[in-house]
């Protein structure tokens, strides 16, 4: 009969106490056994959490993020680090993670990325060709032991691990004795994992595979029934065949330690259509299948339809399954929804299933990217959704719940017990009921999927450049100011009802008149109003758009102890009425230069939320730019003749597999062009993306036609653009000439010089001259002293034109 298990739970804390403690910690509020203690208390809530699951996953904890915690345990440690006399291997991770201060100057820490498509952001392990692994095992040994001390001898537990292929494949090379990456502590690093898999991690595999196989051993010893080996590059279609043979090398030396745990292979956020000849190859005991997808490519479980049907509705296709391992884990619930399955549609795919595997179930992913529970759920608004919703501990719930229901069923005859049948039928009540609430209030409207193209930009340009009358090489900022705790404490008394609209509205003004007024004094040429009014770029325009619910306590872990709060889409998305444009001519009738109206883009808005399932995303993301759209035709009307919408997360929501490329470039940059539908040719359209690694992107962006792409450079020192300028499409590029993720003030002359560079790949006219994100993680001070740079900078390099 079926076996439940997760390959993982949230950490951070129902109440985010981790991140809480680690804070205090790292303000010296706290010290480590009071830290530990809290570190405890989590993972005592994981096991509470499984209880009724037949498989308890441990090792999936972590103070600060897995990867980290894999390259410590392989003692993966540059050697910038070693020096520091930091011997406490908690406190070393912390280094890792945020770097450090040594009495020889700062040292920095390793880099973030994003973690495959999601926006969890993981640490990027560094290494060298002349890397060698020890083991430290002590963090293993003692997450299994509190598991032991919590449940007993007798609990069959599993380990998860992130697989040697996996580690090694997100892991970056550096030239040995290389100083290491820039500093990562930011609101919007990394690419996603697609610049991954470098050749010279690849010869690493055999010495680490040597270390893997001593864990496995350690593991057997502690009587760890399962290991679970992550494997979540095997759902990418572009692993090259080196990488294919090294995975089969390495996997066949694991499966010669005499006594290993049973072994999992785990593979998540998309279905491993392209690599299943191999997965069925490799000698494990039992295979995970993520049967679910993250909704932005095409769901190919069976070669078949996309999801589109509220809940998991998989597709199971038994022949594709031949070959694999008579042990099947399959991910059925969605890891990464937030909505109740179809519990009868699963039922009936798994019950032809169920008598011929031994079958394991399971969501599609670690739960780690879902709030924890309902329970705490006291704020949703609109409140009747509730009933469609499942968290993680709902999530679990429904697992315990189709177990049940398969124990008791067989091919002949589906009989369930009556408590059974009774908690099925209030589970399908329940769903009912929220469906029928979001069809009253009108869901499902079918969205228009096309955008007009604008003129040619050489029209628009002329109209552009005569109506801004800007210098060449204009200056500008991406967008926020500084958020200082007293904008903080203002906005959050408005939320609370505390204080009245007229007093919030008098303070945010008079942020933004200081704020104009500073742009001013420094001498920039298109400014901004700051975003005083907003506390997340997408929160805020989800707050004004119908169609998104905000949750009361549904966080997320984003990295080390931040976290996010995605909101919820539940309907059709409108726009009431005008989101910015207070906001917006209020800064414009401060002064007499250009004002850049600010809006988040489709595809963020989308990405950074989480989406319905009863449509498919793309659908959702072409009613946001429709919504948009009106915003910016408002805008327009207003007298705004520059607007930027920026696009964070449009790398980010790249499908994973390459076949799904073309497809998402297509309609992810229509749906930008639909927001500017039928703006003015003398309308200047921004856009601003927060990586540098455009090259699996180049046609998309290109496709979205902006006229001005503002984008991170400064740390490649401009490399960039030497591809970068000739790419069709990209018409006015803003290449970040510094990193606002660093407090260091950059010098007139750097600046001077990289707007030379820039130069040498860019004619004068498409230029323009701008920081590489927003302000608003800055002091006031360093923005002032940096910004001043910069406008000496550009005026100094305008004077050799
Ligand atoms: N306009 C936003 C800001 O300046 C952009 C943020 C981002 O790109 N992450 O804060
Ligand atoms: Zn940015």
């Amino acid at each position: 009969m079926p076996k439940t298990h997760t390959l993982g739970l949230p950490r951070i804390g129902e109440r985010r106490e981790l991140k809480k403690a680690l804070e205090s910690y790292w303000n010296g509020m706290i010290n480590r056994n009071q830290l530990r203690e809290v570190g405890l208390e989590m993972q005592r809530l994981s096991l509470r959490y499984q209880r009724e699951l037949d498989i308890v996953t441990v090792g999936d904890f972590s103070y600060y993020d897995r990867m980290l915690d894999t390259a410590l345990l392989f003692d993966a440690v540059p050697q910038r680090f070693r020096g520091l006399g930091l011997y406490d291997r908690l406190n070393l991770g912390f280094a890792l993670a945020r770097g450090a201060t040594h009495s020889d100057g700062d040292v920095e820490p390793l880099a973030m990325r994003k973690w495959f498509n999601t926006n969890y952001h993981y640490i990027v392990p560094e290494l060298d060709s002349r890397c060698s692994f020890r083991l430290f095992p002590e963090d293993v040994r003692g997450q299994i032991r509190t598991a032991r001390r919590e449940l007993g001898p007798d609990t069959p537990l599993k380990y998860a691990l992130i697989g040697p292929a996996t580690f090694l494949y997100l892991s970056s090379l550096r030239e040995t004795g290389g100083t290491g990456s820039a500093a990562g502590a930011a609101c919007c690093a990394g690419d996603a994992c697609g610049a991954a898999g470098q050749a010279g991690a690849l010869e690493l595999l055999p010495r680490l595979t040597t270390v893997y196989a001593e864990l496995l051993g350690l593991l057997a010893q502690e009587g760890v029934a399962w290991v679970q080996l992550e494997e979540p590059i095997l759902v990418l279609d572009s692993l090259s065949p080196e990488w294919l043979q090294g995975i089969e090398v390495s996997y066949r030396e694991l499966q010669e330690i005499p006594q290993a745990p049973k072994t999992l292979l785990a593979t998540y956020f998309e279905f491993a259509n392209e690599n299943l000849e191999l997965i069925a190859r490799l000698p494990v005991d039992a295979v995970h299948l993520d049967l679910v997808g993250s909704g932005w490519g095409q769901q190919v479980t069976a070669g078949a339809k996309p999801q589109t049907t509220q809940g998991s509705a998989i597709n199971l296709d038994l022949s594709r399954l031949n070959g694999l391992p008579q042990q099947l884990s399959l991910g059925v619930l969605d890891g990464r929804g937030v909505w109740k399955a179809d519990l009868d549609a699963l039922l009936e795919q798994l019950r032809l299933f169920a008598h011929r595997r031994e079958l394991l179930l399971a969501p599609s992913c670690s739960l780690l990217h879902l709030p924890y529970s309902l329970e705490s759920e006291h704020g949703l608004v609109p409140e009747p959704l509730l009933a469609g919703l499942a968290f993680a501990r709902e999530k679990l719930a429904e697992l315990v719940l189709l177990r049940q229901a398969l124990c008791a069923g067989d091919d002949a005859g589906f009989t369930p017990t009556g408590e059974t049948q009774q908690a099925l039928a209030e589970h399908r009540a329940c769903r009912a009921r929220c469906r029928e609430y979001q069809e009253q209030q009108g869901c499902n409207a079918a969205p228009a999927q096309t955008a007009p193209a604008r003129s040619p930009y050489a029209r628009r340009a002329k109209l552009q450049h005569e109506k801004l009358q800007l210098p060449l090489l204009p200056s500008t900022t991406i967008g926020s100011f500084p958020q200082t705790p007293e904008l903080r404490r203002v906005r959050r008394a408005f939320r609370r009802g505390e204080i009245t609209g007229t007093a919030y509205t008098a303070t945010i003004r008079e942020e933004i008149a200081r704020t104009i007024k500073e742009q001013e004094e420094i001498g920039l040429d298109v400014l901004v109003h700051g975003e005083p009014e907003r506390n997340d770029m997408v929160e805020y325009f989800a707050g004004h758009l119908d169609g998104f619910a905000e949750t009361g306590f549904g966080w997320v872990q984003s990295y080390g102890s931040r976290c996010v709060k995605p909101a919820i889409i539940w309907c059709d998305i409108t726009r009431p009425e005008p989101i910015t444009l207070e906001w917006i001519g209020y800064a414009q009738s401060c002064t007499d230069r250009p004002v850049k109206g600010m809006l988040t883009g489709p595809v963020t808005m989308v990405k950074w939320s989480f989406p319905r399932v009863d449509i498919p995303v793309r659908d959702q993301v072409f009613q946001t730019a429709a919504a948009l759209a009106q915003e910016v035709r408002d805008l327009e009307a207003q007298g705004t003749s520059i607007i930027q919408i920026d696009e964070a997360a449009f790398k980010e929501a790249q499908p994973l597999k390459r076949l799904d490329w073309p497809g998402y470039a297509e309609w992810a940059s229509a749906a930008f062009r639909r927001c500017s539908a039928g703006v003015q040719d003398s309308t200047q359209i921004h856009t601003h993306m927060c990586y540098s690694d455009f090259s699996t992107l180049l046609d998309a962006v290109a496709a979205m036609d902006a006229d001005v792409l503002t984008i991170e450079t400064s740390r490649s020192e401009m490399a960039l653009l030497e591809s970068l300028h000739q790419e069709a499409g990209l018409h006015e590029l803003g290449p970040g000439v510094y990193d606002i993720h660093s407090p260091l003030i950059p010098s007139t002359e750097q600046l001077a010089r990289r707007i030379r560079i820039a130069l040498g790949h860019l004619p004068p006219e498409r230029l323009w001259i701008n920081p590489d994100c927003g302000l608003k993680t800055r002091r006031w001070d360093e923005v002032r002293a940096a910004l001043r740079n910069m406008q000496q900078a550009a005026e100094l390099v305008r004077a050799e034109l």
